[in-house]
């Protein structure tokens, strides 16, 4: 067979009830009842029944069809109709079948309920569900959204090395790797040093790519792999980089609430409250922060950062994301421009979630003064001939300039209401899980 439809297009209305189409994809269900089999086929857009009719096909194709095991991939022809008792109101009432490439019996991922573990250890096979499928979906317009608003406001795609030997975000969640026999080799935390390289080459730029951290704990909102949007700006202050963040956050979130609100609303988001969302974000200073934790009672000093048991009371009653800004020099990396009328604090802003979902953003201008820089790092126990060529960069045609990183599992989480980061990645990576 030939000039296959999308499952999607059925279920969106694309074609007149009666019109002759052919799909293809897998068997996620199947039951027969009063001579009709009932199939749910999975074609990677999404989901729609079709129904095998005992009378309206001959009898060996549908017993056939009837033996055939879960996950049994098909080709299948027949007239879309409209139907009220099927999943999403459209089916396929199928007169012919093309090429099978049948499954084996016992197909490990049932529709009872299974433990996480054994998931998990089957996530290759789990993928295959529409709930993932769905979310995974959802992250790809979510990207392309981002993509989007960067072409359009003038920022450049550019990607950085992996490999490094210079720890950017702290020791502490650095991986070694053994690169060549050589030893002092990580896998990058973010791409910041290499972006302050590169905003005197191409100006405003971003980057899409994985940032690693060996985060020894285990969290609902970290991995050790997660997908870092990272963008730089020359010229541009601390203000300027909210701002921008704003805007960021705003697009993504419109496109998903305006284009896509079914599918927002099957992960368990709010499309209405996605498309509703404006800049600008409100703003809080990390004093009045520290002081709203402290009054709600969660232990908090001045000087600390905030973990989940601080952030999830205080971003509680947010009802948009909300920028904490002017964290002390002390807990954010040496890079942070110091605040020039208080130098405990840096011009670093984060912004956190609401409903307890917590920082999806890290940010803030960076010193470009030579001195300065040089200073930071001795301040913060690093050795500035680590960092040589970062260096070197305030020596030519320094500017002041900003930038952020978003954990776009992060912003998925919160955006989708989930209770845990994993489902927003096909193959999650965490401390206890490389496999498969
Ligand atoms: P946290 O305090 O939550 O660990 P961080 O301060 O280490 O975050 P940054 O170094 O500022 O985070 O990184 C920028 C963004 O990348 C964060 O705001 C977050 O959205 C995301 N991010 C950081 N670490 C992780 C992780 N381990 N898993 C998923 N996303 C992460
Ligand atoms: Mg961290």
């Amino acid at each position: 067979m030939t000039g296959f439809v999308d499952a999607a297009d059925i279920l969106k209305g694309r074609y007149e009830e009666g019109a002759d189409v052919k799909v293809r994809g897998w068997i996620y269900t199947s039951r027969s009842s009063g001579g009709i089999q009932f199939l749910e086929l999975r074609d990677g857009s999404g989901v729609i029944q079709c129904t095998l009719n005992r009378r309206n096909i001959d009898e060996t194709t549908f017993n056939e069809v009837e033996r055939y095991p879960l996950e049994t991939a098909l080709e299948l022809k027949g007239v879309v109709k409209k139907d009220e008792r099927a999943p999403g109101g459209w089916e396929l009432r199928v007169n012919s079948i093309g090429d099978v490439y049948v499954s084996q019996q016992d197909y490990p991922i049932v529709k009872k309920e299974q433990g996480l573990e054994f998931l998990m250890d089957n996530r290759h096979l789990y993928v295959r569900e529409p709930k993932l499928q769905n979310i995974f979906q959802i992250r790809a317009k979510f990207l392309e959204a981002a993509r989007d608003w960067f072409r359009e406001k003038g920022y450049t795609e550019v990607h950085t090395p992996m490999f490094m030997t210079a720890s950017v975000e702290g020791g502490s969640t650095l991986f070694n790797v053994e690169y060549f026999g050589r030893k002092g080799v990580y896998l990058s935390q973010s791409w910041q040093l290499y972006a302050e390289a590169l905003i005197s080459s191409m100006g405003k730029i971003y980057t899409i790519a994985p940032s690693f951290r060996a985060e020894p704990s285990r969290t609902r909102r970290h991995l050790s792999e997660f997908l870092h949007l990272e963008l730089e700006e020359p010229w541009t202050d601390l203000d300027g980089i909210m701002t921008t963040g704003d805007r960021l956050v705003s697009h993504i979130a419109n496109v998903l609430g305006e284009e896509i609100p079914e599918k927002v609303r099957k992960a368990g988001g709010d499309p209405d409250y996605l498309a509703g969302l404006k800049p600008p974000f409100p703003r809080m200073s990390y004093d009045d922060a520290v002081d709203t934790v402290q009054k709600q009672g969660v232990e908090m000093y001045w000087g600390d950062d905030f973990g989940w048991q601080q952030e999830g009371p205080l971003t509680e009653q947010f009802e948009k994301p909300t920028w904490i800004v002017g964290y002390p020099s002390g807990i954010k990396p040496f890079y942070h421009m110091p605040n020039p009328d208080r130098a405990e604090v840096t011009m670093s802003a984060d912004l956190l979630a609401p409903a307890g979902y917590g920082e999806i953003i890290g940010g803030g201008q960076r010193v470009h003064d030579y001195e300065q820089l040089y200073q930071r790092t001795i301040d913060d126990g690093l050795d500035p001939s680590n960092y040589a060529w970062y260096m070197d960069l305030r020596k030519w045609g320094t500017v002041p300039h900003s930038g952020f990183g978003l954990g776009v599992e992060r912003v998925l989480m919160w955006m989708l209401n989930l209770e845990h980061i994993r489902d927003t990645v096909p193959f999650p990576r965490d401390m206890r899980r490389v496999y498969p």
